[in-house]
């Protein structure tokens, strides 16, 4: 099954303990749509400005990522800064310039309208709602967003929620949107706005599923080189995304083995700046570590 989605495509400046990078790729939906690629054909949805380098068009393009709803407009692409400390959980952001996505309006190709899966990545809430109005009853709707949004655009998120699915977001970002410290309680106040399942990302702690009866725990992979994690968020979207429209299968335990995939693919992301790790990855360098998580969490039953 095919997937759509809608998100930035960055040129992102990055600072962490272990080096700094200016200007390379980056974005919320360029992180998704490479790690989905793996699993499903992906539709990417998104603009860039004129100063888009032809080599990160190219590297999309190879992935077999479907570029015809990736519009380029006069201006600069979308540019984020961040830094990280030794604390590689927490991302500073030191600058966001929109630039071309302040006057961008989504337009979603006429192929693309009956796309079961659909992914809104980290945007303004307000472009993931047009993009919904655009697509015809999608067999599944999942939303990212982050602390830019929960801050400047609350209401429209809100409103966003009322239509997806599930809802994939950090841990700091649930207990700031439902402005509740304790994450249970959070998260129960978050599936009131409307999502069925709530994904949890807690960085180097793993991911929490909290579906309407059940949650679901999954571990983050222990590395001993992690050199940046921007976009272990989105990679893991795309991995969980991926699994979920290859299989078309939506029950509890297709979440918990997406969950599990999505978590491989953030553990490559971590291992190199930007998205140089995923420019090698191989398919089965994806199931050795898939198994390496399973043995990392087996402990029998009981006897
Ligand atoms: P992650 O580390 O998975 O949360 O996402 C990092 C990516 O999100 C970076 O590549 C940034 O370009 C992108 N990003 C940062 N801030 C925003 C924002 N306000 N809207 C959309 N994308 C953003």
């Amino acid at each position: 099954m095919d997937i759509l989605v809608i998100g930035s495509v960055a040129l992102d400046s990055v600072e962490t303990p272990f080096g700094r990078k200016e200007g390379v790729l980056g974005g919320s939906a360029t992180y998704f749509s490479t790690a989905a690629s793996y699993f499903a054909a992906v539709k990417l949805v998104a603009v860039v400005g004129e100063d888009f380098p032809t080599e990160h068009r190219q590297f999309l393009g190879d992935r077999n990522i479907d570029l015809s709803g990736l519009q380029t407009r006069p201006g600069e692409t979308f540019r984020w800064k961040g830094r990280y400390g030794y604390d590689l959980n927490e991302a500073h952001t030191l600058e966001t310039h929109l630039n071309v996505f302040e006057t961008f309006h989504p337009e979603v190709p006429e192929g693309y309208h009956d796309s079961p899966f659909v992914f809104l990545a980290n945007i303004d809430p307000e472009l993931q709602l047009e993009v919904l109005k655009q697509v015809d009853k999608p067999r599944l709707i999942a939303c990212d967003t982050m602390n830019f949004w929960i801050d400047g655009k609350r209401e429209a998120l809100i409103n966003t929620l009322g239509h997806v699915d599930i809802l994939i977001i950090n841990e700091a970002e649930v207990r700031q949107l439902a402005d509740e410290a304790n994450l249970v309680k959070a998260a129960r106040m978050i599936l009131a706005h409307g999502p069925k399942t709530l994904v949890v990302k807690r960085g180097e702690y793993g991911v929490l599923v909290f579906g309407e009866h059940s949650i679901f725990s999954a571990p983050a992979y222990p590395l001993e080189e992690v050199f940046d994690p921007t976009g272990a968020g989105d990679t893991f979207a795309g991995g969980f995304m991926g699994y979920l429209a290859a299989t078309n299968n939506l029950s509890d335990e297709a979440v918990r083995k997406a969950t599990v995939f999505g978590s491989v693919m953030a553990s490559f992301t971590v291992e190199d700046f930007s998205l140089d790790r995923l420019r090698s990855l191989c398919w089965e360098e994806i199931e050795d570590r898939f198994r390496k998580f399973q043995a990392l969490t087996d402990f029998g039953g009981l006897d």
